[in-house]
C-alpha cells in the first residue's frame, strides 16, 4: 500500500488570478430622478432619492389640515400651518 503523493501545493498553479477581484467600474446606481419634471436631479446617496421619489409620488401619508383641508408634502408644514389657519378655528371663549 503506498501512500498517495500529495497535491501540487497550492500558488504553483498558473499566474495569479483576478478572479478575487471585484469590479466597481460602472457599478454604482444612477442617482436621478427624472420624473416629476426633475429631469435628472441628482441625489447624493439612495436613500435621499427615494425619500424624494417617495414625497413626490404621494405614497407618503399625505399631510392634511384637518380644518381647511390644505394638502401638504410634509407633516412639519401641516403642522406649522396648523397652528395659523384661523379656518373653522372655533375660539372657545
Ligand atoms: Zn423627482
Ligand atoms: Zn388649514
Amino acid at each position: 500500500m503506498d501512500l498517495v503523493p500529495p497535491i501540487d501545493p497550492p500558488g504553483s498553479w498558473g499566474p495569479p488570478d483576478a478572479s478575487g477581484q471585484v469590479r466597481v467600474v460602472s457599478s454604482r446606481p444612477e442617482l436621478q430622478c427624472w420624473e416629476h419634471g426633475c429631469n435628472g436631479q441628482p441625489f447624493s446617496n439612495i436613500s435621499n432619492l427615494l425619500r424624494h421619489q417617495r414625497e413626490k409620488s404621494g405614497v407618503a401619508a399625505k399631510a392634511t389640515c384637518s380644518k381647511c383641508g390644505a394638502e401638504f408634502t410634509r407633516t412639519t408644514a401641516r403642522n406649522k400651518h396648523l397652528n395659523r389657519c384661523k379656518k373653522m378655528d372655533t375660539q372657545p371663549s
